[in-house]
Formats: C-alpha cells, sequence, structure tokens
C-alpha cells in the first residue's frame, strides 16, 4: 500500500504565487489551499496538515499572527510552518525566524528545488 500523501497547507492570497505553489507541489503532496487568516485558522484547525507554507501579507490577518496562533492551539500538533513572503528586506529573514517560522523564502519563489528539498527534510525530520 503506498504511503499517506501528506498535506500541506497552503496561505496565499495572490492567485499567482497559488498557482504556481500548485505547480510545484501537487503531484506530491495533497493541498488545502486558503486565501485569507481567518479561513487558515478554522480550516487547518478542523483538517491539520503536516506542514503550512505562510504568506505574511494578507487581506485579513497578517501571516505571522496566523502563525502564532496556530502554535498557541494546543489542540493542534506541532507542524512546521514556513514563511513564504516577498517581505525580502535586509534582515527580514532573521525577523521571520525569530518570530517562530521553521523556515524562510522569499517571493517570487525562484529556486523551487530549494524548496521543495527543505519540504521533504521537514516532513521526513517530522515523521521519524
Ligand atoms: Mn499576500
Amino acid at each position: 500500500m503506498p504511503a499517506r500523501m501528506k498535506t500541506i497547507a497552503v496561505v496565499e492570497d495572490n492567485i499567482d504565487n497559488m498557482l504556481l505553489v500548485r505547480i510545484i507541489l501537487q503531484d506530491l503532496y495533497e493541498l488545502n489551499e486558503y486565501d485569507n487568516g481567518q479561513s487558515a485558522l478554522s480550516g487547518i484547525a478542523s483538517a491539520p496538515p503536516d506542514l503550512v507554507l505562510m504568506d505574511i501579507s494578507l487581506p485579513d490577518i497578517d501571516g505571522v499572527t496566523v502563525m502564532q496562533e496556530l502554535r498557541a492551539n494546543k489542540n493542534l500538533p506541532a507542524f512546521p510552518i514556513f514563511a513564504l513572503t516577498a517581505h525580502a528586506m535586509e534582515g527580514d529573514k532573521e525577523k521571520f525566524l525569530q518570530a517562530g517560522f521553521d523556515f524562510y523564502m522569499a517571493k517570487p519563489l525562484v529556486d523551487t528545488s530549494e524548496l521543495l528539498r527543505v519540504i521533504a527534510a521537514h516532513l521526513d525530520k517530522a515523521s521519524s
């Protein structure tokens, strides 16, 4: 029997960015897509994924707050949360990692193989 396909929640309000993530990941993972923070919070709470890709600039709640609320929800298992954001100023990577994200990648996503590699590494770590 094949292993269960792992689930990644993608929180992204930009349609083009969502399409790109879908193209990169859809053959490898089951994707649960959310285009705002509130739907991500409720959707992830009712269907916890194995990993979350989080945009920062969302139409309602910013991605840092969404991440922190997910982390504070003791009913949820611990899953890696990555920041995927166009906030790519000097020091932003450190700022987002400090805030509690497990990984940070700037958008536009140029190095998709790096993203795939880091996702796989975190999922392996989580299941071992
Ligand atoms: Mn956005």
